[in-house]
């Protein structure tokens, strides 16, 4: 499910009031304190929150007042279309706001986990926001049958899945991405830096080969940033590239959200019982019926328990 709207920054009409400029832009970088911002002309400029407050995200739409060539207020806070975040029992963290899709890259090597693509899918289904999921580094041929047989549940599920070799040519996801803002996730060492950087030659994201030569030994993507993509190739599409994730917590999401988020739950949701199953021992229940009768993998049901262990 995808939700279309309107995102593209439109000027509104300079005011009667007083001097300064107003405008609409679209936050292409948190930093905390203070912002960048892309305004309909194509410029860049630092926008600061008023007051203390700063709860706008990497893709979120704000109305500013420039206070001068580079700097300028964010005023207003235009509403979100979509929110996609992650928290533990301690905080919630931002990854990207008015997203349509999520891109999440995997790789044939180093593994990755079932565990943190299926959080991700969750996040991005309990959004509404479309999937796509790139198998990179197809050119390890070592472990591509083992990552292909890996997906191919998912597959089975309807997630739309591409293979490409970032290091190669990373075009083959441009038609995916026109026409969207996608939101560029994965563990650390997918590629997604490569990936990034193929797609959009003037982005700095550096590949960890670039932080290792400074000697840094640190990935150098540790905030989200959003960047227009080539208008040939990818028409009107704007990509977030975040930090690798380790983990995708989502306790923020009640029982039923995850539920929810699991796709092959769906058809059987609000079948059993008792209106509270867990879908664990409890009688007459459609999840586990599901399962036995092939209509549910089994591993799907266990990683569902898994992330809902601590929802129990
Ligand atoms: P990130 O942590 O997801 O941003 O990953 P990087 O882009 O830094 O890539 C991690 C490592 O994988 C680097 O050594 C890249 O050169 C390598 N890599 C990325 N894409 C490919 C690919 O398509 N094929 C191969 N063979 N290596 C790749
Ligand atoms: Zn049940």
């Amino acid at each position: 499910m995808s939700k279309k709207n309107a995102h593209a920054p439109v000027a509104v009409e300079a005011s009667n009031a007083g001097p300064a400029e107003k405008y609409e832009g679209i936050i292409t970088a948190a930093f905390g304190r203070h912002y960048e911002v892309l305004l309909p002309d194509g410029r860049h400029i630092t926008g600061f929150p008023r007051g203390k407050k700063s709860p706008y995200a990497c893709g979120d739409r704000v109305a500013l007042e420039v206070a001068s060539a580079d700097q300028a207020q964010i005023t207003r806070h235009l509403p979100r279309t979509s929110l996609l975040y992650r928290s533990d029992d301690y905080r919630e963290k931002l990854i990207a706001a008015n997203a349509t899709q999520v891109v999440l890259v995997v790789a044939t090597e180093p593994s990755f986990t079932d565990d943190l693509l299926a959080r991700t899918l969750v996040a991005a289904e309990v959004e509404g926001l479309r999937t796509l999921i790139v198998l990179n580094k197809a050119d390890l041929n070592e472990h591509l049958a083992q990552a292909r047989e890996r997906l191919a549940m998912l597959a089975k599920l309807g997630y739309r899945i591409i293979e490409l070799s970032a290091k190669e040519d990373a075009s083959a996801l441009l038609p995916y991405l026109a026409g969207e803002i996608s939101v560029l996730v994965g563990q650390s060492g997918m590629g997604k830096s490569t990936l990034t950087n193929s797609l959009i030659p003037e982005a700095r994201a550096a590949t960890r080969e670039i932080s290792e030569a400074l000697d840094s030994g640190k990935h150098t993507t540790t905030y989200a940033r959003l960047y227009e993509l080539p208008q040939e190739q990818a028409s009107g599409g704007k990509l977030i590239d975040c930090p690798g994730l380790q983990e995708f917590g989502l306790s923020h999401l009640s029982f039923g959200q995850l539920e929810e988020g699991f796709v092959d739950f769906r058809p059987h949701s609000g079948h059993c019982r008792f209106r509270d199953c867990r879908h664990q021992n409890e009688p007459d229940c459609a999840i586990k019926a599901a399962v036995e009768a092939g209509q549910i993998e089994p591993k799907r049901y266990e990683l569902f328990h898994r992330i809902a262990g601590a929802k129990c």
